[in-house]
């Protein structure tokens, strides 16, 4: 069988939105962090609020709380606190991840560096773990409920982990550097590809459909600041 080449039709993507971000990339990772912190704030309400439902502060007939036509079931209220407390910590996560690709802090403190970087895994701990141990020491639910719900919790717990560690952190060194070395150029992305390209034509974006485009920032903006093994010149590290 031969061995086929296959060309694929290519479509470039600006990955700017018509804008300069690298001016204005501190004030804009400040407004990305206070909406993070503000999102975080609100799922921890939310969980306290749960907390303070089981605990009693708030009493809700077990047949349910009639609201608007609706009977909120015990188990839907918990249910829906839950969920509002993961949507919020996976937002704000995105948000914080997001501040700390174009606006990166100095690796020289490795604990800090590590603390400020996981700040979203920490507040889905703190967002989700009281509320398990509230859950499995309850005995104000039935048991089918308290079950479920614990589940349920737990999961919510594991996904908002997941969703909130930052994988692959960036610092402050890593981001000056690349930007000495590029300036204004073009580096080249895809949609899964974790690595940024200096050439369009690198062999590995081969098979991609969509390339996007952008300042070496905006790379480091889409989380692509891995420079690609084959078409950026390996410094010694
Ligand atoms: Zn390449």
């Amino acid at each position: 069988m031969a061995k086929e080449t296959k060309k694929v039709e290519r479509k470039y993507v600006s990955a700017s939105k018509g804008e300069v971000v690298t001016k204005d990339s501190k004030s804009r990772a400040t407004r990305l962090r206070i909406g993070a912190v503000v999102l975080w704030l609100f799922a921890i309400a939310c969980e306290v609020l749960c907390i303070l439902y089981l605990n009693g502060t708030f009493f809700v007939p077990s047949e349910g709380l009639e609201i608007l036509n609706i009977t909120l079931l015990p188990m839907t209220i918990l249910i829906i606190g839950i969920v509002a407390d993961l949507i919020l910590v996976i937002i704000g996560s995105q948000l914080w991840k997001k501040a700390n690709h174009i606006n990166p802090i100095s690796k020289k403190n490795k604990v800090k560096f590590f603390l400020w970087n996981q700040m979203g895994l920490i507040v889905a701990v703190i967002a989700f773990m009281p509320l398990v141990i509230f859950l499995l020491k309850d005995k104000n639910l039935d048991a089918k409920t308290r079950k479920i719900v614990s589940v349920v919790a737990a999961i919510a717990l594991i996904i908002a982990g997941a969703a909130s560690i930052d994988y692959s952190p960036v610092s402050q060194e890593e981001l000056a550097e690349a930007q000495a070395t590029y300036g204004d150029d073009n580096v080249y992305w895809t949609t899964f590809g974790k690595s940024y390209h200096l050439d369009e034509n690198c062999h590995t974006l081969n098979r991609s459909k969509t390339i996007y485009y952008g300042t070496i920032d905006e790379a480091f903006e889409a989380n692509r600041h891995d420079p690609c093994d084959f078409c950026v010149p390996q410094g010694d590290e």
